[in-house]
C-alpha cells in the first residue's frame, strides 16, 4: 500500500515514492510513502488557509474534544504504533511504545490547554480607557521534523498548533515518515478537512517549498543546525515567525563526590541509549581527577554488557544506527578521534547480527581534549568522550565551552555545586544526577546558543510561538 499525502482532506499521490527501510533488517520494507512536489506544498498551504477561518472560530470545547479523541486513539494503539516506530527508526520496542505514549499524552495535554487560553485586562494610563491583551492564532503553520523522534516531535508541534486555533502543513523526515503518517491519519478522521495537511518527501524540495512559501505564516523546525541556519534566513526573507530546535553537544559533568553507580548509569543512558541519536545525548563526559579512573573502568564494565541488536528483539538495549549515511558519519568521527590522538577505550566496532542492519558497538574515547573535533561537533551516534578536568571550576568552563546549549548535566552529592551548576550551565535544560536526555512532556523544552532559535516548545510555553498577542484599547462611549 502506498501511503499518500493528505491535502485538504484528500489522500493524494505524489510525484515519486520513498521506501521506508527497517534499519534492524534492511530486507524489511516498512512501507512506501508518496513524495510531494512544490506545487502540492502550495496546494496544502491553500487548503490549510481555507480551513483556518472556521477552525480558529471553533469553540474551544469542541477543539478540546477532538484533540482528546486523537490522544485517546494514539494511546489505545500504542503497541501497534510503537512497533511501527521501532521498525522504521530502530529504537528498542519499549522506547518506541514509550514515544507513542508521549505523543498521545501530548495531544491530551493540549486538549486541556484549549480551555485555559486566557488574556489580561490592564488599567490604561489614560482615564476611561480599557486595555485588553488577547492571544490569537498565528494562522497557517508549517512543521518540519527530523527522523529521530518520528512520533513525538510531530505531536509536540501539531497538538499546540491546533489547540491554539492554527491549521498546519506537516513535512516529516523522509527517512522515517511512517509514524507521522499514522498520527496524521488519526487526525484526518477526527478533524475537519484541511486543518491538518501532510506533504512528504525531500527536505531540499518539499521542506524548502514549505519554508519559503509567502503564503505560510510561521515555521516550526527541528533538525540540524546547518538546515536550521538556512531556514532562519529563508524565514527572514519572507518575514515569517520561526522556531528552530537544533543540535547539541551536551556535557555530563561527573565530580569526585558523585555516586559512581548513578554517574555511570547517567552516562550510559545519556550517551548510548537510543543509539546516541538524541539531540540531548551526553557526548562529552567531563570528569574530575579523583574519580576519573574509577569512572572509566566502571563505564567499560557496563558498556561490554550492553545488548546491541534488532530493535524488536526482546532484551535489546540499543538498536541499530538509523541508516548507512549516519553509520558512515559515526565511523568517520571514530576515525577522526583516533587521528586526533584520543584513546578508543571501548567499542566502535561494526557488529553482525541475525539480520542485515546498521549495528555499531557503542564507543568511548578517553584522553580527549576540549578542542578535538569529536568534542566540538555533533556526531549523533553512540560515541562519547571523556574529558579529564582538575576541579568543578574547570568542569563548568569545559561544559560551557561549546557553540551548543541544549542540555547539561552534573552528577554530584554537593548541594553547593549542584546549585551553582543549575544557575551557570549555559543550556536550556539542566539535569542533576539524571541523564542529559529524557524529559517530561508538559514543561518547556529547548536550548540556547546554536541549539535553539525563537520561542520555547512544549508545555504551556508553546503558546508563545503558536499565538500572537493583540493589545486592544477601548473607550466605552
Ligand atoms: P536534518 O536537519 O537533516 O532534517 C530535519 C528536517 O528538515 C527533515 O524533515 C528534512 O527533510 C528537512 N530539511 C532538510 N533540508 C531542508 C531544507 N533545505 N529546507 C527545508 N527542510 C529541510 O536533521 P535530521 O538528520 O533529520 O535530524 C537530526 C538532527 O536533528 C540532529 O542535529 C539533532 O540534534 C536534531 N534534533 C534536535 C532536536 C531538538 O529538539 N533540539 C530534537 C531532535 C533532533
Amino acid at each position: 500500500m502506498l501511503h499518500k499525502n493528505l491535502i485538504g482532506g484528500e489522500w493524494v499521490e505524489g510525484v515519486g515514492v520513498t521506501r521506508n527501510i527497517n534499519p534492524s533488517n534492511t530486507d524489511d520494507v516498512v512501507g512506501e510513502y508518496a513524495q510531494a512536489d512544490a506545487a502540492q506544498v502550495e496546494a496544502a498551504i491553500a487548503e490549510a488557509r481555507a480551513a483556518f477561518a472556521s477552525w480558529s472560530a471553533t469553540p474551544v470545547e469542541a477543539r478540546a474534544d477532538m484533540l482528546d479523541a486523537i490522544g485517546n486513539e494514539i494511546l489505545a494503539r500504542k503497541e501497534e504504533l510503537g512497533r511501527l516506530l521501532s521498525r522504521e527508526e530502530g529504537k528498542p520496542l519499549a522506547d518506541g511504545i514509550g514515544e507513542v505514549v508521549r505523543a498521545g499524552r501530548i495531544f491530551k495535554f493540549f486538549a486541556a490547554e484549549c480551555l485555559r487560553l486566557a488574556g489580561e485586562t490592564i488599567p490604561s494610563t489614560r482615564p476611561g480607557i480599557q486595555v485588553e491583551i488577547t492571544r490569537e492564532p498565528v494562522g497557517v503553520v508549517g512543521l518540519i521534523t527530523p527522523w529521530n523522534f518520528p512520533a513525538a516531535i510531530p505531536a509536540w508541534k501539531m497538538a499546540p498548533a491546533l489547540a491554539y486555533g492554527n491549521t498546519v502543513v506537516l513535512k516529516p523526515a523522509e527517512l522515517c515518515p511512517g509514524s507521522a503518517w499514522a498520527i496524521v491519519e488519526i487526525c484526518a478522521r477526527n478533524l475537519p478537512k484541511g486543518v491538518v495537511n501532510l506533504v512528504m518527501g525531500k527536505g531540499s524540495v518539499v521542506g524548502e517549498a514549505l519554508a519559503s512559501s509567502p503564503h505560510l505564516d510561521a515555521l516550526s523546525f527541528t533538525g540540524s543546525v546547518e538546515v536550521g541556519r538556512h531556514l532562519a534566513e529563508v524565514c527572514a526573507k519572507t518575514m515569517k515567525k520561526c522556531q528552530l530546535e537544533m543540535g547539541g553537544k551536551n556535557p555530563l559533568v561527573v565530580l569526585d563526590d558523585a555516586d559512581l553507580e548513578v554517574a555511570v548509569n547517567c552516562a550510559i543512558q545519556g550517551a548510548f541509549y537510543q543509539t546516541g541519536q538524541r539531540c540531548t545525548a551526553s557526548s562529552r563526559l567531563v570528569v574530575t581527577e579523583a574519580i576519573h579512573d574509577r569512572f572509566v573502568s566502571a563505564m567499560i564494565e557496563a558498556m561490554v554488557k550492553l545488548v546491541v541488536d534488532d530493535a524488536l528483539k526482546p532484551g535489546t538495549q540499543i538498536g541499530p544506527v538509523v541508516d548507512q549515511r549516519q553509520l558512515d558519519q559515526d565511523l568517520m568521527y571514530i576515525e577522526i578521534g583516533k587521528q586526533e590522538g584520543a584513546r578508543l577505550a571501548c567499542g566502535g566496532e561494526l557488529l553482525t547480527r541475525a539480520t542485515p542492519g546498521f549495528y555499531l558497538q557503542p564507543a568511548l574515547f578517553t584522553d580527549t581534549t576540549p578542542e578535538m573535533r569529536i568534542n566540538r561537533e555533533e556526531i549523533f551516534g553512540p560515541v562519547a568522550s571523556v574529558i579529564r578536568v582538575k576541579d568543578y571550576e574547570e568542569a563548568l568552563a569545559v561544559a560551557n565551552d561549546t557553540p551548543y546549549g541544549l542540555s547539561s548535566g552534573i552528577c554530584t552529592r554537593s548541594l553547593k555545586y549542584a546549585q551553582h551548576f543549575k544557575r551557570h550551565a549555559q543550556a536550556g535544560l539542566v539535569m542533576v544526577n539524571l541523564p542529559t536526555a529524557g524529559v517530561d512532556y508538559h514543561v518547556p523544552f529547548g536550548g540556547r546558543k546554536a541549539s535553539s532559535y525563537g520561542p520555547r516548545e512544549q508545555g504551556r510555553y508553546a503558546l508563545e510561538f503558536y499565538t500572537t498577542v493583540k493589545t486592544a484599547y477601548v473607550l466605552p462611549v
